[in-house]
């Protein structure tokens, strides 16, 4: 899962980027607004969701928002705030945020909320995602194939989640690079073969039968 953060103060940005980190997401990290909002109008397919400070350099959150909402994008988004008053409460709902969280707020609040939001849209998906005999649970952080638990790192329970939500698709490179790197990342360009490979791995173990599938050229899919 993939985070745009837009958030001017650099400590807390700093701050909340380690934490989302450490619970499996991606995070970029934009302190303006207009910035921002060309961000997302250019790469919207690669965001879960977006959390957006209200008060920004060049454009305020309230903006982006709805600026945002008027190009059809639907990402979920939760706005900070350091403001708790029922107006602005109403003004950022009409602008079309799904929820707000009011600083100062205790990063497990954000957390909870950030899943509420990223399981709104999926109602109607199990909380288990079934595949080939391996199953995922995301909220868990777990997978298991034949019963049997299979440790993944974070990397590899992201990229095992998005093949798993795109099953028998063919899942290029870019797609996954976009989805589970942030843009700051520098480092070879192969990095996803690398992940895949490890993760093939795991999930195979002594068994030759492989349920992710090399797409040459493009990608992977994952297949039965
Ligand atoms: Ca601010």
């Amino acid at each position: 899962m993939k985070v745009l953060l837009v958030e001017d103060e650099q400590k807390l940005a700093q701050a909340l980027s380690k934490g989302l980190n450490l619970e499996g997401y991606t995070v970029d990290v934009i302190p303006d607004g207009k910035k921002a909002l060309t961000r997302i109008s250019l790469h919207r397919s690669d965001y879960d969701i977006i959390i957006l400070d209200l008060m920004l350099p060049s454009m305020d959150g309230f903006e982006v928002c709805k600026e945002v909402r008027a190009m059809n994008i639907t990402i979920p988004i939760l706005v900070l705030t350091a403001r708790a008053e029922t107006d602005t409460k109403v003004k950022l709902l009409l602008a079309g945020a799904d929820d707000y969280l009011v600083k100062p707020f205790s990063f497990a609040e954000l957390n909870a909320r950030i899943r509420a939001l990223l399981r709104r849209p999926s109602e109607t998906l199990p909380e288990t995602l079934e595949f080939g005999g391996i199953e995922l649970n995301p909220s868990k952080r777990k997978v298991t194939r034949a019963g049997k638990e299979i440790p993944l790192t974070l990397k590899e329970f992201g990229l095992l989640e998005y093949f798993m939500r795109h099953p028998n698709q063919v899942v290029n490179r870019e797609d996954l690079l976009n989805h589970l790197w942030d843009f700051n990342y520098v480092g070879f360009s192969n990095v996803v073969d690398v992940h895949v490979k490890n993760l093939r791995r795991k999930l195979d173990g002594e068994n030759g039968d492989s349920v992710l599938e090399t797409v040459r050229g493009i990608g992977y899919r994952l297949a039965e």
